[in-house]
C-alpha cells in the first residue's frame, strides 16, 4: 500500500517496520539523507528507506481506544489497521468494521454481556453503524434487507482454524431465530430444530485438532428459510469435504470425531454394543487423547441425543446411527495375517474374529459376506468374474475404506438433512462456515481443494468490495470511472499462488467406493443401513472399483454454491485468531497481519486506496484544516465551498467534491497534515 505523497519532515509521526512486531510507532529525527532516521519508542534510532515508512496520526491514538470503522482512520494503511485492532482488542472490543466488512477477533474468553437477549433487542432494527460493531448488526442488516427487498442474503464467515467461524455462525443463527422466531407460547419447533442442528453436526463433524478442541472438519452452508411474514419456516444444511481420513487415522494429541467418544461414555448403550473405554479401539487409540478439557463425554452424549430428538430423528433411527458407529469401531479392530496362498490374508486371531462378528451383527449383515468383502475383490473380465485374494495390507485398506464410506454417508445423508425444509419459502439467509486460506509450507490435496474454493470466494469478495466502493461514489455523485480499479494490476493479482505437494494427490483424489462394500451394506437387514446405500452402483466391465473423483465432485458442489451466492446479497465476516495458544488478551501482530492479508481485509483496504480512500464530511474537513486558510473563514462561503478554497489554496488537485463529503486520493491528507503542523 504505497503512500505516494507522504511528506517527510523532522518530527513527523510514522510507522517503521519491525522484525518481531511487524510495525512500531516512531518519529522522524532526521530526513536529510537518502535514508530517513527515526526514533522508536525505546529511544533507539534506526535508519529506514522513506518508501518503507507509513504516516501515523498520534492524536488519534491518544484520544480514544481506536475507531470502530477502519475507514475512519486518518491514515488508512496496514500498520494503522493492525494497531487499531490491537487497541480495541485490549478493551475487549473484539468487533471492528472495514466499511461493511466485520472483523471479529477471537476473545478466547466468554463475553456473555455481548450476546444476551438485551443486546439482541438493541440491535434489532438499529441502523447499521449506529451501535458498536457486532455480529448481531450484520445479521440484522441481512434480515432487514431480506424483508425490505425480498431478496435472499448470505453471510460469509471465514478465517483460519480456531478463529471463531463456527461460534460466529451460531451467534448469527441465534440472532436470526430471535428476530424471525415465533412469540413465546406458539409452536417454536422449527427454530429449535435450526438451533439444535449445530450440536448435532458438531458431534459428527467436529474433532479435536492441535489448533482447536472443537475443529470443524467439513465446510457447511446453512440456509435458513423464511415465510412471507419473516418467520423462520425451515432450514437446509449443505456440507462440504468432510475429512474422511480422520475416521481411521489420527495422531496424538488429536482425536477422532466427538461422537465416538460420546458413545463410548454412554453407559448402557455402550454396554449394549460391547464397547468400552476408547483405548480398546484401534480407530481411537492411535492417539492417547480421549478427553477434552472441561468437557464430559457422557454429558455430551446426552446433549447429542437431545438434539436428535428435537431435530426429529426417530428413536429407531438414533439407535441405528449409534449402532453403525459401534460397528465402525469394531470393524477397526479386525486385523489380518497372511493366508496360506500367496498374497492372501485371513482374520488374525480370536479377538479379531470376535470384532468381525460384532461388526457384522451391528451392520445387520452376514458375517461371511463381510469377511469376503474385506479380503477378496471381484474383478470382472470378458470371460466372467474372477475372485482375487487381497494381501494383509490391501485387506486393511479395504477395511478402512469401508469404515470411511459408511461414516461419510451417515453425516451427509442422515445428519444434515434432518431439519425440515420449507418448499414454499422464497427467501432465505445462508450462512457459510468454511475453512479459510491455508498458507502452509506444505500444501496437500485437501488444502488444494480448500484454496481452490477460497480463490472463488475471494473473487466474489473482491467483486463485492468493488461494487460497494462504486455505490458510495455514485451516492455522492462523484465523477469516477470503474476502469481505474480494473486497470490496477496490483488489485487483480490478489491471490498469491502457493505450491502443492502432488505425491499423494492421486490417491486422495480417488474416493474409493467399492462395489462390494455397497452391495454388502445394501444387503443389511437394517433398513437404515441399507438406506444409506440405495442403489448398488452399476458394475463396470473392467474393475469393480468405482472411482469418483473427490475433486470433480467438490468442483460441482462449489459451482452450485457460487450460483447460490451470486443470487444473494453478500455480507462478510472475517474472523481472526489473535494467538496460537488460544489465550485471551494475547495479540500476536505478525500472525494477525498474515491473516488480514489472507482474508482479503488488506486487499479491501487496497481496493479502497486505489480510488479516493479518504472521505470527510465538509464540516469535519473545515474543522480540521480551516486554519490553513483563515482568510476564507469569515466569509459567507458554505462548508463545501470552503473546503474547495482550502484545497485550491494548497494547490492540491487529487480530490473530488461529493454531495456531502470531500474525497481525497491516498497521501493527500498527509500533505494537509504536514502543512497544518507548520502553521
Ligand atoms: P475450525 O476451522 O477449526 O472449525 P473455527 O474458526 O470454527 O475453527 P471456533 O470453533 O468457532 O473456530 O472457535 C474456537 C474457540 O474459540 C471456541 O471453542 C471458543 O472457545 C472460542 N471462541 C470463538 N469465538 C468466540 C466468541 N465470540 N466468544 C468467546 N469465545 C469464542
Ligand atoms: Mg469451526
Amino acid at each position: 500500500m504505497p503512500e505516494p505523497n507522504m511528506n517527510f519532515r523532522k518530527g513527523a509521526k510514522v510507522w517503521v517496520e519491525d522484525k518481531h512486531l511487524a510495525w512500531v510507532p516512531a518519529e522522524i529525527t532526521d530526513c536529510r539523507g537518502k535514508q530517513v532516521q527515526v526514533q522508536i519508542g525505546s529511544g533507539k534510532t534506526v535508519l529506514a528507506l522513506p518508501e518503507k515508512l507509513f504516516p501515523r496520526d498520534a492524536d488519534e491514538e491518544e484520544e480514544h481506544g481506536g475507531v470502530d470503522d477502519m475507514t475512519k482512520l486518518t491514515y488508512l494503511n496496514e500498520p494503522g489497521v493492525l494497531y487499531n485492532l490491537q487497541r480495541r482488542y485490549a478493551l475487549n472490543d473484539i468487533y471492528t468494521y472495514t466499511g461493511s466488512i466485520l472483523i471479529a477477533v477471537n476473545p478466547f474468553t466468554k463475553l456473555p454481556h455481548l450476546y444476551n437477549v438485551h443486546m439482541m433487542e438493541q440491535y434489532k432494527g438499529a441502523p447499521f453503524g449506529e451501535l458498536s460493531p457486532h455480529v448481531f448488526a450484520v445479521a440484522d442488516v441481512s434480515y432487514r434487507a431480506m424483508m425490505n427487498e425480498g431478496r435472499s442474503q448470505s453471510i460469509l464467515v471465514s478465517g483460519e482454524s480456531g478463529a471463531g467461524k463456527t461460534e460466529t455462525t451460531k451467534l448469527i443463527m441465534q440472532y436470526l431465530t430471535f428476530v424471525g422466531g415465533r412469540a413465546a407460547g406458539d409452536d417454536r419447533t422449527v427454530e429449535q430444530q435450526v438451533l439444535e442442528s449445530n450440536p448435532l453436526l458438531e458431534a459428527f463433524g467436529n474433532a479435536r485438532t492441535v489448533r482447536n478442541d472443537n475443529s470443524s472438519r467439513f465446510g457447511k452452508f446453512v440456509e435458513i428459510q423464511f415465510d412471507a411474514n419473516g418467520r423462520i419456516s425451515g432450514a437446509a444444511v449443505r456440507t462440504y469435504l468432510l475429512e474422511r481420513s480422520r475416521v481411521v487415522q489420527i495422531t496424538d494429541p488429536e482425536r477422532n470425531y466427538h461422537c465416538f467418544y460420546q458413545l463410548c461414555a454412554s453407559g448402557k448403550d455402550a454396554e449394549k454394543y460391547k464397547l468400552g473405554h476408547p483405548s480398546h479401539f484401534h480407530y481411537l487409540n492411535q492417539s492417547k487423547t480421549y478427553d477434552l478439557e472441561g468437557v464430559s463425554n457422557a454429558e455430551e452424549y446426552m446433549k447429542t441425543r437431545r438434539a436428535m430428538d428435537i431435530v426429529g430423528i426417530s428413536h429407531e433411527e438414533q439407535e441405528a446411527i449409534f449402532r453403525t458407529l459401534a460397528a465402525i469401531l469394531h470393524l477397526g479392530n479386525v486385523e489380518f495375517s497372511p493366508g496360506r496362498e500367496h498374497d492372501s490374508s485371513v482374520v488374525k486371531d480370536q479377538k479379531s474374529t470376535f470384532h468381525m462378528q460384532m461388526a457384522a451383527d451391528l451392520f445387520r449383515c452376514d458375517v461371511n459376506l463381510l469377511l469376503a468383502t474385506l479380503y477378496t475383490r471381484t474383478i470382472q473380465t470378458r470371460e466372467g468374474s474372477i475372485v482375487k485374494a487381497l494381501d494383509c495390507n490391501a485387506a486393511v485398506a479395504s477395511r478402512d475404506a469401508l469404515a470411511k464410506t459408511v461414516y461419510a454417508r451417515l453425516l451427509v445423508d442422515k445428519i444434515n438433512i434432518s431439519v425440515g425444509q420449507d418448499p414454499n419459502s422464497h427467501v432465505q439467509i445462508g450462512v457459510l462456515d468454511i475453512y479459510g486460506f491455508e498458507c502452509f509450507k506444505h500444501n496437500s490435496f485437501e488444502q488444494f481443494c480448500i484454496n481452490f474454493a477460497n480463490e472463488k470466494l475471494q473473487q466474489h469478495f473482491n467483486e463485492h468490495v468493488f461494487k460497494m466502493e462504486q455505490d458510495e461514489y455514485k451516492k455522492e455523485e462523484i465523477n469516477w470511472s470503474y476502469i481505474e480499479f480494473i486497470d490496477n494490476q496490483d488489485v487483480l493479482d490478489l491471490i498469491e499462488k502457493v505450491t502443492y505437494q502432488t505425491d499423494s494427490f492421486l490417491d486422495k483424489n480417488r474416493d474409493y467406493v467399492v462395489v462390494e462394500h455397497c452391495n454388502l451394506l445394501a444387503s443389511s437387514k437394517c433398513p437404515f443401513v441399507a438406506g444409506l446405500f440405495p442403489s448398488p452402483p452399476e458394475e463396470s466391465s473392467r474393475s469393480s472399483y468405482k472411482f469418483s473423483s473427490v475433486a470433480t465432485r467438490f468442483k460441482q458442489q462449489l459451482q452450485a454454491l457460487m450460483e447460490t451466492l451470486n443470487s444473494t446479497e453478500p455480507h462478510y465476516i472475517r474472523c481472526v485468531k489473535p494467538n496460537s495458544s488460544n489465550r485471551p488478551q494475547k495479540f500476536e501482530n505478525l500472525s494477525i497481519l498474515h491473516q488480514l492479508r489472507c482474508g482479503g481485509v488488506l486487499e479491501a483496504v487496497r481496493i479502497s486506496l486505489a480510488g479516493y480512500p479518504t472521505r470527510r464530511t465538509y464540516s469535519e474537513f473545515v474543522d480540521r484544516f480551516g486554519l490553513l486558510a483563515p482568510e476564507f473563514m469569515d466569509t459567507s462561503y458554505d462548508e463545501k465551498r470552503l473546503t474547495e478554497k482550502i484545497l485550491q489554496k494548497l494547490n492540491l488537485q487529487n480530490f473530488q467534491l461529493g454531495r456531502t463529503k470531500v474525497f481525497l486520493r491516498a497521501g493527500q491528507i498527509g500533505v494537509l497534515d504536514s502543512r497544518r503542523a507548520e502553521v
